[in-house]
């Protein structure tokens, strides 16, 4: 259950894979308007081979707070009791862990395995539901972060189209370019850390 926020932004998140549309959905959700850049359409994803999304126990248990997410993994995906880790690099498998039948049951949860393209569209229907804006086939090239926290940062697309929001959220996947572009205006530093229940000098 989200709660709504007091203040309401407007969000754009660049890319509409999984994280972005999980991020939209939460952040429309709680009352923002959030609109998606992204650079493919929707047959694309619907078209991906891709079959093999594999959702740990850990991860399906947050999707719970997903409505009937859970109903489609049991119908639509199959059980898949692990992880598998791969080279961040290029995701070569370099080895599997297979959960114990006790650690499965304390989680209370099941891993899944469900075609991505069926997930996607899972997203992808519910933030449609819930009246977040698509634009589709548009590349995000830039951003502008504002001046100051009273002006709007923007994101620039191909084809030179300025987008205006409150705040940008990089989705753009592994490698994210949007991650290293969003600066940060004024750094957030603590006062004080604690450290062994003394606070001390922050770093
Ligand atoms: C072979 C393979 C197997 C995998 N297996 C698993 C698995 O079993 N389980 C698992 O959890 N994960 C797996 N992954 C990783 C999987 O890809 C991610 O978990 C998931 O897709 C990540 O979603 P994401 O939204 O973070 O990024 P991505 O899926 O990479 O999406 C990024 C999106 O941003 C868009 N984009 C990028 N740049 C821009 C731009 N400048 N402007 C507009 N749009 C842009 C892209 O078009 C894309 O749609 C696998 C990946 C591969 C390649």
């Amino acid at each position: 259950m989200i709660s709504p926020s007091e203040c309401k932004l407007d969000i754009i998140v660049v890319g509409g894979s999984i994280a972005g549309l999980s991020a939209a959905y939460f952040l429309q959700q709680a009352g923002h308007h959030v609109t998606v850049i992204e650079r493919h359409d929707e047959e694309y994803f619907r078209a991906q081979p891709f079959s093999g999304l594999r959702i740990p126990a850990t991860v399906a248990r947050l999707c719970g707070e997903l409505p009937s997410l859970l109903d489609l993994l049991e119908h639509r995906g199959v059980h898949h009791p692990g992880s598998v880790l791969r080279q961040v690099e290029d995701y070569q498998l370099v080895g599997q862990m297979v959960y114990g039948e006790r650690i499965i049951s304390d989680l209370g949860a099941n891993g899944y395995r469900i075609e991505y393209s069926e997930f996607w569209e899972y997203l992808y229907q519910l933030c449609l539901g819930n009246q977040v804006q698509f634009l589709f086939h548009l590349e995000a090239t830039d951003v502008i972060t504002a001046g100051s926290l009273h002006q709007p940062a923007k994101v620039i697309t191909s084809s030179e189209r300025h987008i205006a929001g409150d705040l940008v959220i990089a989705a753009d996947g592994h490698n994210s370019k949007f991650c290293d572009l969003i600066e940060i205006i004024q750094p957030w530093k603590p006062s004080a850390v604690i450290w062994n229940g003394k606070a001390r000098d922050p770093p």
